[in-house]
């Protein structure tokens, strides 16, 4: 499934990265206008598990600041740390708290908002059950 999303991404990757340096120009003026806790809590490395506020890095464009190759979402960028792993965007449940990551197996609310999977457990365990840990410790400590 993701596959053939990212095909269709990938050919319009320099369209991509050019809205990419443009997301992230708007990002940063929210986030000096608005106190967003999601903005501040930056990107989480799923490789180096991280979490690092790559907006500090938008001067570096494109040499760090770079869309990941196949990810699922313009968002997740290439960690500038470990030059490995894919750097989600995480997000904060407005609910409960936790720390959650973005983009890795999306699912949106009502609202438009991403589903928290400490909230909607069955998202959770769905989650879980392909792999993927959306509530790494390290962002809920
Ligand atoms: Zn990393
Ligand atoms: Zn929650």
């Amino acid at each position: 499934m993701s596959e053939q999303a990212s095909k269709g991404t990938f050919k319009n990757i320099g369209i991509v990265i050019a809205a990419l340096g443009a997301v992230g120009l708007l990002i940063w003026s929210w986030n000096a206008n608005m106190s967003l806790t999601q903005v501040k809590l930056g990107y989480y490395c799923l490789s180096c598990k991280k979490t690092e506020d790559l907006s500090a890095y938008r001067d570096d464009y494109p040499t760090n600041w770079k869309q990941y190759p196949r990810a699922m979402s313009d968002s997740v960028l290439y960690c500038v740390l470990c030059k490995k792993g894919p750097a989600h965007p995480v997000n904060e449940c407005k609910s409960c708290g936790s720390v959650f990551i973005l983009h890795l197996l999306p699912k949106y609310d009502q609202y438009g908002d991403p589903s928290c999977p400490k909230c909607d457990a069955a998202y959770g365990e769905a989650a879980k059950l392909k792999g993927h840990d959306l509530m790494p410790k390290e962002l809920n400590p």
